[in-house]
């Protein structure tokens, strides 16, 4: 195992021996807490684990996932050259959004997996994890376009589960996501 992998371990028994937001903790199946390349340029975070990321225990492997899992594709990218969470670890109940508290408790996790990855390009999904990171922004007004803060440079997209039920915000996903590499390799 490399010790990246190591140190992602120690985060995930911190939010278990943490207890953290034990109400979902409870209504839930198991922790969901990332999955992926530890070594990998990009980090995808998506907003929590839906029905069946609880059962598997794996994020992004519903409908939303097998859209990404495309997307991904058309740039010659494959689940094993990303790493990919969600900001909110436990599946909320019947899927309803994340509370402010819920997203505010998981974040220094969410933090501590990024200080292990180091990754180049942060891609947020949806506007949930966009605005951990940068409350102020709105996603239509900046999907697509690459945000500089702090250092890190992060890239917000529409979230694939938005997109898989309207055709138009499906095709500006796919655009978006076909700038990509251009985008990675104009990063320093
Ligand atoms: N939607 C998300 O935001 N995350 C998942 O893991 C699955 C669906």
């Amino acid at each position: 195992m490399t010790q990246k992998q190591t140190k992602l371990d120690e985060i995930e028994n911190k939010i278990l021996a943490n207890n953290v937001t034990p109400e979902l903790a409870s209504s839930a199946t198991q922790l969901v807490f990332g999955s992926g390349n530890p070594d990998a340029q990009i980090v995808i975070i998506g907003e929590a684990p839906g029905k069946k990321e609880d059962l598997l225990g794996q994020p992004f492997v519903g409908a939303a996932g097998k859209f990404l899992d495309e997307m991904l594709g058309t740039i010659g990218f494959e689940r094993k050259d990303i790493y990919i969470t969600n900001i909110v670890k436990y599946r909320p109940p019947n899927n309803r959004d994340p509370l402010p508290e819920e997203k505010s408790a998981f974040l220094p996790y969410l933090e501590s997996q990024l200080e292990v990855i180091r990754p180049k390009l942060i891609i947020t999904l949806g506007r949930h994890s966009l605005n951990c990171f940068l409350p102020d922004l709105i996603i239509s007004k900046v999907h697509g376009q690459l945000q500089k803060f702090n250092e890190r440079f992060l890239l917000p997209l529409y979230h694939p589960a938005a997109a898989l039920y309207n055709g138009g915000l499906r095709q500006t996903l796919i655009e978006d996501f076909r700038q990509i590499p251009l985008i990675l390799s104009n990063i320093k």
